[in-house]
């Protein structure tokens, strides 16, 4: 049976994370996904990760799988993970949303100290951040692109 579900987790950044592997880690989470049926977000922001994976619950358990035996980032921890009616992204393989000095405050907001820290988010705050973001995107006209920085 396919049952539709959203996993969200965060990691740490590695130290040794160089500006080519964002590119890579994009074009490879582009062409996988559209290729399993999975959509989502990524976040980079003050050293940390900050991913939601949406489609079938067996390829998105897989994906996340593949996704912790990765160098690139550490100390994973899933925030969330449930069966959902409707996407929340469903026109983006991965939309991409870096830290700007735009977007900087709706982050914060979200944090109890001064950077963003997705590892210390509770579950329902996660899912808020992600909702807000969407909208964000929606107002900018943003959900139709698979290849750029969404906000
Ligand atoms: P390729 O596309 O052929 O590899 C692409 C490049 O990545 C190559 O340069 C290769 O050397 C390098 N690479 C591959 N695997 C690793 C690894 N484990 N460690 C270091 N470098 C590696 N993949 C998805 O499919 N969907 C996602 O949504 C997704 N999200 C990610 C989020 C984060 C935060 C990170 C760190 C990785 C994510 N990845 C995602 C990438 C995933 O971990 C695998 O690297 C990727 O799926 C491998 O794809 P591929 O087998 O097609 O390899």
């Amino acid at each position: 049976m396919t049952v539709l579900v959203r996993l969200l987790y965060a990691s740490k950044v590695s130290p040794n994370f160089g500006p080519m592997d964002m590119r890579d880690i994009l074009e490879s989470s582009r062409r996988n996904n559209v290729e399993q049926g999975i959509t989502g977000l990524l976040i980079m922001a003050d050293g940390h990760f900050f991913q939601a994976l949406e489609g079938d619950r067996k390829v998105v358990n897989s994906t996340y799988i593949k996704i912790l035996k990765d160098v690139r980032h550490s100390a994973s921890i899933i925030l969330s993970s449930q069966e959902v009616d409707k996407r929340q992204f469903s026109g983006w393989s991965m939309g991409y949303v870096l830290s700007t000095e735009k977007n900087r405050p709706l982050f914060l907001s979200y944090s109890a100290g001064k950077y963003f820290d997705p590892l210390a988010m509770r579950s329902a705050a996660a899912e808020s951040l992600l909702a807000e973001i969407d909208g964000y995107a929606r107002q900018l006209g943003g959900t139709e692109s698979a290849t750029d920085t969404v906000i």
